[in-house]
């Protein structure tokens, strides 16, 4: 039997990266998924400047640039405040040296790339790098001895059950991994409180660059993405879904017409929805076990966390950087295994790391901003730089500690004293603040 370095379960943006990075570095990979491709998953598919920047460092962007439109400013509409920002170079640059020790590739666009488009153009760069690619391939046991997984067994697309080994076993399966459950891995750090997510591709109008609004206890996002489409998404909290749900399409517009009133119309009057709405109603937030004997988690599998940040995609490109230079110094010889996933696990359970994961989580219970929050977002309507830090803060790039420590909140909130007097909000303040405690689906 053939005996791989690595063997990698799941094939796109966590699993066919590490695949093909690993295979770059000369190692016998063998990458699986029971997916086809090209094929969507569920996902609003943003991605952020240092996400787009992975793609640059591993020379693929231009595959994805080729057919997908991209921007570098964000519009932000915090309860009728706009900002409207960039994430910065130099924030960007010190996010890859802080974590990887180089800076090369980096770019300031952010992109939204439908999964059929993105994950494809991953699985085919996988296998042009050396890596063994098998799609419609489901894994139904890990192989073991004593407590160490050395393989898996499973099925192909045919119906044949076939057997391979490897020194590791990647888990890059998703939120429900499959590897975590047959290990038995407990989740800790739950989340319960999340949100509810209803989203769709529209055709007929431009609006620029991705706007993100936010009002009372509802958001609504408009981003540009492939084939001419827009990908418009509403959100709230998951304890209003059961009503959403009862009018999707309905309940989808009057969101839309509650959150951004101009999006609403714009959408109703010019838009032409090509899919149907997609949703979902759970996104609880954990985290589970880093590695073990003979296996190791990265993405969705490891850290699941609500998509109110968009940030799943960005965060899986890292983790395959992260932990392919890891098992990498191992595979050479270098280092012992133990002291190869110590270094994986330093990094990916860092402070900052801990402090994102916490910051996603409390978003995504869409409790009402506060009013020193809504002063905040006055305040930064008057410093682009610190605009541009928060949008960085925000999408992961610079760390929520800082943005968010004392001192600086109250050198805004001081600048805010001045510049937030006679700021209009939305005209129809009571709506916005019954928002605050009615389901507005109810
Ligand atoms: C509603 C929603 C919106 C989102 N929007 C965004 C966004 O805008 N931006 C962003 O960055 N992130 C977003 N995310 C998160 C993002 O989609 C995920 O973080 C990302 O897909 C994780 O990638 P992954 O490779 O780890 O897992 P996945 O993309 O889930 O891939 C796992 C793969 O493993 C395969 N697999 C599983 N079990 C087996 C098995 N037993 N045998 C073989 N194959 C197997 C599956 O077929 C699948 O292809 C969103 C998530 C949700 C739910």
């Amino acid at each position: 039997m053939r005996m791989y370095d690595a063997i990698v379960i799941g094939a796109r943006c966590s699993g066919a990266s590490t695949a093909m990075l690993l295979a770059r570095q000369g190692h016998r990979v063998l990458v699986v998924d029971r997916s086809t491709f090209p094929s969507d998953v569920i996902s609003t598919h943003f991605l952020w400047p240092h996400g787009m920047s992975y793609l640059n460092r591993w020379g693929v962007l231009d595959q994805v640039l080729a057919v997908t439109p991209a921007q570098t400013t964000i519009k932000v509409v915090n309860d009728g405040i706009p900002l409207t920002g960039s994430v910065p170079v130099d924030l960007l640059r010190e996010y890859f040296r802080d974590l990887h020790g180089d800076d090369t590739g980096v770019v300031q666009s952010y992109a939204s790339i439908r999964r059929r488009v993105l994950d494809q153009i991953l699985v085919e760069a996988a296998a042009k790098a050396g890596a063994e690619v098998r799609t419609g391939f489901a894994v139904r046991e890990l192989i073991r001895d004593g407590d160490r997984v050395v393989g898996i067994r499973g099925r192909t697309a045919d119906g044949q059950t076939v057997e391979e080994r490897a020194r590791i076993v990647i888990g890059a399966d998703g939120r429900n991994s499959f590897v975590a459950r047959t290990l038995d891995l407990p989740k800790y750090d739950e989340r319960p409180k999340c949100t509810f997510a209803y989203w769709s591709y529209f055709s007929g109008f431009d609006l620029g660059p991705a706007q993100l609004h936010r009002r009372g206890r509802l958001a609504s996002a408009v981003v540009p993405t492939n084939f001419e489409q827009n990908m418009v998404l509403v959100w709230g909290p998951s304890e209003w879904s059961r009503e959403f749900r009862r009018d999707v399409a309905g309940n989808f517009q009057r969101a839309l017409d509650f959150v951004a009133p101009e999006v609403g119309e714009v959408v109703r009057t010019e838009g032409t929805r090509e899919e149907r709405i997609y949703g979902t109603l759970d996104q609880a937030g954990f985290l589970r076990p880093l590695h073990g004997p003979g296996w190791v988690l990265v993405g969705d599998a490891e850290c699941f966390k609500d998509q109110c940040t968009a940030i799943g995609m960005t965060h899986a490109f890292r983790d395959a950087e992260l932990v392919a230079a890891a098992l990498g110094r191992w595979l050479r010889g270098e280092v012992p295994v133990d002291e190869a996933m110590a270094g994986y696990e330093s990094r990916r359970r860092s402070q900052n790391a801990a402090a994102y994961y916490d910051y996603v989580c409390t978003l995504a219970e869409m409790r009402p901003y506060r009013h020193d929050e809504l002063q905040l977002f006055v305040a930064l309507r008057g410093n682009q730089q610190e605009t541009d830090r928060f949008i960085a803060t925000h999408g992961d790039v610079a760390p929520v500690s800082e943005f968010f420590q004392a001192s600086n909140l109250f050198l805004l909130n001081d600048a805010a004293k001045e510049s937030s007097a006679g700021h209009a909000i939305f005209d129809d303040f009571a709506a916005t603040s019954r928002s605050y405690q009615q389901n507005l689906f109810a």
